[in-house]
């Protein structure tokens, strides 16, 4: 129906949700585990271009109530274009309740927080946004482009405009070496916002990145199932939200699958991590199915 430009992603809790190209590609497209957006260069699209996909989408589905402005991170754009497409989303979409983009620390330094407090009111809702690690040493090491604080201060500017957020930790990214630090300082950074929702991934490189991780990252060495699983445990034991977290470890890379609310169900996930970690010491992942 819409022309895409592809390769196209989405967070797995989208799935359902319409989704709408604001930008292609990222505007940072630097880090170096990630190849999503390597074959594309960033471009921001054309408003009447972004308008008429919308016209299309709201005849076939004038009834949605979740929309997902794609690609990379559509934070990126400036206020007043997000502004007025968020505006046309609402006369177009009038059951629409939920608008979600993809959202690095850098797009939200880059607004003010009058500017980000204007989004929200104009329906920005939920920022997913990429933590990856809270450790200095390994945001280098990844190029990831901020640092601890940086990324500690944009979660709580976005989180104090009122904007829910979506946050992802990738189990492995520091290796072997860097794995206690990496764990020790992630649980710092979440234990020092208010965000929504925290879910764990564990990282696969693929092919195309494999070569310039390496050559940031020379000490890497990645863990296996049973380690990582180990990491997501430390990881778990350390968090202590002041507010409620909707914990998922649900992306297709994840060895274990976990659901549950912070810190209420803390307890029943480190049991079943370590109900895992028993039988996964043993070899056997093969029942892993929560
Ligand atoms: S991880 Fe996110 S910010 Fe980094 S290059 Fe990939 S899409 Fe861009």
């Amino acid at each position: 129906m819409l022309n895409y430009s592809y390769p196209l992603f989405r967070p797995p809790a989208e799935a359902n949700n319409l989704i709408i190209q604001a930008t292609y590609g990222c505007s940072y497209n630097n880090c170096a585990f990630c190849s999503m957006y390597k074959t594309k260069s960033y471009e921001v699209r054309k408003l009447e271009d972004i308008f008429r996909d919308i016209d299309v989408l709201s005849n076939h589905y004038p009834d949605a109530r979740k929309i997902f402005l794609a690609d990379g991170d559509a934070l990126a754009l400036k206020t007043d274009y997000l502004l007025k497409l968020l505006q046309y989303l609402k006369e177009s979409f009038p059951k629409l309740r939920r608008v979600s983009l993809y959202a690095s620390a850098q797009n939200i330094l880059s607004k003010s927080n009058q500017e980000l407090e204007l989004l929200r009111i104009n329906g920005l809702n939920l920022l997913y946004y990429g933590v990856e690690t809270g450790s200095d040493v390994v945001l280098k090491k990844i190029t990831k482009g901020v640092n601890q604080k940086q990324i500690i201060d944009s979660l709580n500017r976005a989180c104090d405009a009122g904007i829910k957020i979506s946050a992802t930790v990738i189990l492995g990214i520091g290796g072997s070496k860097y794995s206690e630090e990496h764990i020790k300082e992630s649980a710092k950074v979440i234990n020092a916002t208010t965000l929504n929702y925290l879910s764990t991934l564990q990282l696969g490189l693929e092919e195309d990145a494999k070569e310039k991780f390496y050559e940031n990252f020379s000490d890497f060495t990645m863990l296996d199932d049973v380690e990582l699983l180990s990491e997501q445990k430390n990881f778990l034991e350390l968090l202590n939200p002041t507010n409620k977290v909707i914990f998922r470890s649900n992306h297709a890379s994840n060895a274990l699958h976990l659901a549950g609310n912070l810190p209420r169900e803390k307890d029943r996930l480190i049991k079943e991590l370590d109900f895992a970690l028993n039988i996964g010491k043993r070899g056997d992942f093969s029942c892993f199915d929560f």
